[in-house]
């Protein structure tokens, strides 16, 4: 008889129901139960069988599901009458948790077919598909322990959840429309509006109303995407101006909407199904849904609902995240802004809210933006042993991280800022997770900013706490995702963290491994005036940039002599001047000059402007001066050619084009350097700026071509949202 226990992603994924028949086929009698470690099987029959099983078990598992490790077990034969699904062992072990997975094929014929009585069935799901991670209570995952408990089954689901032939065999979230959630619409004043939910919102959408739809992670703010008229008015009521809405549409419509690939249809139609953000088309959409952007980010309907709601002449409809400026998803309605003319919402509660998550199309491959729904909980694998501990994060786009044993949970994100508005979702995300996976935390790491939520969260909880530089933290996520731990050259380029010198660094190269960093090169550090009224106001950086450089600001536009005296007062005193050497404020600064974004409304608006100028083809255009100053690459003649270039009427794309170039060069040259003194060849690239397509691309063939073998973020962001991953690692580096 052999025991196999198996651990990774193996609940709620139709594992039990796939060894059943995988048994049952092999002739094999004992049982399959989900433990709190994973799955535990038991079978006998003769070597033949036993081996196939063992065999298909690798390598035949459902496609939702991840085997971490199998261990098999001999014991002598015990007596079995058949094979049975048993009930989940209780035990003290850690299991995974799997993310929520988008309608499967089957699933949705059946909803589509006038003949199923799930037909037109909000809810319909099958062990290869649904709500998951957003539907959990506690672990093993069974039906009680999720907001599934309070529906009855009706015969029919049961004879089919209790039918381990059958594709809903414990689907713990299986229902129809006898017994299971139902949809509900309800007026601006929440009260309910008679008549068929589905049919009055897909109207009321074609009419421009404004509609909260209840999703799998959260709520979405819905409009028709194809007029101006409920996008503006979308945009006023949630003040947001000018930041990217996301859209959903069909398969067969995406190509009107943005050049796609068939590899990125494959990813929109993955489990997860993601955002994906893509060269636009211009067309059918308003323009008023990504202004000034070349690209959208568009995502397949992924719940049930959604299919239903796209349906004849309801193609695109706008869906971005329910949620007050700088809040937490909504969950409920009572967490929504109130700026709905109507709430599509159901009674299956969301216990854990969960984002879209988002990608953006780039070579030599797709850049993770926000790691989040279809991902989530889904820990990764680390090959050095880890305690028990916790890291914090930073600030923007905020997520936390805890580790155990070989396994790093990322937190979902949990808001744009580290806002108090955050801070209960923060802890109530944090307590979940502690209990599922059983980590009591032995030790913390947190960000070198001491004003941070994050930090002081880490601060209160009273155990031996490490503060992680942003910047090492940042090359060490890339570090981790890829297993390295020998010593790299690692460039960090991003808007601000503070450095160890009480500087805001944000244009690092290192050299650094898991547990230190020696700061080689970085852009000089140059005024901030005011702080954060200067990050708000590009133009006011490149005012004082070029005044610190004793350069014309006559060229400058939209800033006023007030605001000028402002900051020659603010640069003479050293009065609320912060130094930074940040990589964003220089993309804000020539942004200002190009006179693109003088003002911003979302975090990187400046940087993305001049970002989207740039044509693709920047290595034919030659680099600016630069030259370097010890560890600073000065960038006064940069500046001054640009003026110049402004001054002669150059167009602006060429002086984007040129600028992109320089940063290549520069940052080639400085590692180049770095090869020469260290004999390191490995290269990671991190931080934010590495959402730049241009930047991204150019940056590591260009390395390559220079034979340096090159490391990038692919599973998670190069953005804040993996620094907690980062500080993870070196937290547990410097404990040992
Ligand atoms: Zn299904
Ligand atoms: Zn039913």
């Amino acid at each position: 008889m052999y025991i196999i226990n198996i651990n990774g992603i193996v609940q709620g994924v139709g594992f039990r129901p796939f060894v059943y028949k995988l048994a049952y086929n092999n002739n094999l009698k004992g049982y399959v139960r989900n433990s709190s470690q994973g799955v535990e099987i038991a079978v006998t029959g003769d070597e033949i069988s036993l081996n196939n099983f063992l065999k298909q078990l690798k390598n035949n598992s459902p496609e939702a599901s991840i085997i971490d490790t199998m261990i098999v077990t001999t014991l002598p034969d015990s007596n079995f009458d058949s094979f049975q699904i048993l009930p989940s062992l209780i035990d003290s072990g850690i299991t995974h948790i799997s993310p929520d997975l988008a309608l499967c094929p089957d699933c949705l014929a059946e909803m589509n077919s006038t003949t199923d009585p799930r037909h037109e069935y909000s809810f319909i799901n099958c062990t290869n598909c649904g709500p998951r991670y957003s539907i959990i209570k506690s672990l093993p995952y069974d039906r009680p322990a999720t907001s599934m408990g309070k529906f009855e089954m009706c015969d029919y689901c049961s004879g089919e959840y209790s039918d381990p032939l059958n594709r809903r065999f414990h689907a713990q979230p299986v229902a129809c429309s006898e017994c299971g959630p139902r949809l509900q619409l309800l007026d601006c004043h929440k009260n309910p509006v008679p008549g068929d939910p589905l049919s009055l919102t897909r109207k009321l959408l074609k009419q421009g109303n404004i509609i909260a739809i209840k999703g799998i992670g959260g709520f979405h703010l819905a409009c028709l995407a194809t007029d101006d008229d409920p996008v503006n008015t979308l945009r006023n009521r949630k003040q947001r101006p000018h930041k990217p809405f996301a859209v959903m549409g069909r398969k067969e419509d995406l190509d009107k909407i943005v050049a796609v690939k068939p590899e990125d249809i494959q990813l929109l139609q993955s489990p997860a199904a993601p955002i994906l953000i893509l060269p636009s088309t211009g067309k059918y959409i308003s323009q008023l849904v990504a202004p000034a952007n070349p690209s959208l980010g568009i995502f397949l309907p992924y719940a049930p609902l959604h299919h239903l709601l796209l349906q004849d002449d309801l193609r695109f409809l706008v869906m971005t995240s329910g949620n007050f400026h700088d809040h937490p998803i909504a969950a409920c309605i009572d967490e929504l802004p109130p700026i709905c003319d109507y709430y599509l919402t159901h009674n299956r509660e969301i216990l854990n809210r969960c984002d879209d998550s988002v990608i953006r199309a780039a070579q030599p491959h797709n850049i993770m933006i926000r790691r989040s729904r279809g991902y989530i909980p889904t820990p990764l694998s680390s090959d050095q042993i880890l305690s028990d501990s916790f890291a914090a994060g930073a600030a923007m786009k905020l997520t936390f991280a805890l580790a155990a044993r070989n396994s790093i949970f990322l937190s979902p994100y949990i808001a744009n800022n580290d806002t108090l508005n955050s801070l209960d979702f923060y802890q109530e995300t944090y307590n979940k997770f502690c209990h599922w996976f059983k980590i009591h935390p032995k030790f913390a790491a947190c960000d070198l900013q001491p004003d941070f939520m994050s930090t002081r969260f880490a601060e209160k909880l009273d155990i031996p706490l490490y503060r992680i530089q942003h910047h090492h933290a940042h090359i060490v996520a890339v570090m981790a995702e890829h297993q390295l731990d020998e010593p790299v050259i690692g460039i960090a380029y991003d808007g601000t963290g503070l450095g160890d010198d009480g500087i805001i660094w944000g244009s690092e190269i290192m050299i650094a491994d898991c547990l230190s960093y020696q700061n080689k090169f970085h852009l000089e550090p140059l005024p901030l005036p005011g702080g954060d009224a200067a990050i708000k106001k590009p133009i006011r950086i490149a005012y004082a940039w070029l005044r610190q450089n004793m350069l014309d600001t006559d060229l400058l536009n939209n800033i006023s002599d007030f605001e000028k005296n402002i900051i020659t007062r603010q640069l003479a005193s050293n009065l609320n001047v912060f130094s930074t050497s940040s990589m964003g404020r220089l993309f804000d600064c020539v942004s200002a000059m190009l006179d693109l974004v003088t003002q911003i409304s979302f975090d990187a608006q400046a940087a993305m402007a001049l970002e989207f100028i740039c044509p693709e083809n920047i290595m034919d255009y030659p680099p600016y001066e630069y030259y370097f100053d010890q560890q600073n690459i000065k960038i006064k003649p940069l500046l001054k050619n640009i003026s110049h270039d402004l001054h002669q009427n150059i167009p602006h794309h060429i002086i984007s084009a040129r600028f992109h170039r320089t940063i290549i060069e520069f940052t080639l040259q400085a590692v180049i350097l770095l090869r020469k003194e260290s004999s390191i060849n490995n290269v990671v690239l991190a931080g934010g700026v590495m959402q730049n397509r241009i930047i991204f691309s150019n940056l590591i063939s260009l390395l390559k071509r220079n034979n340096f073998t090159v490391f990038t973020p692919r599973l998670f962001p190069p953005n804040d949202s993996s620094i907690a991953l980062g500080q993870i690692i070196i937290a547990n580096n410097l404990d040992k």
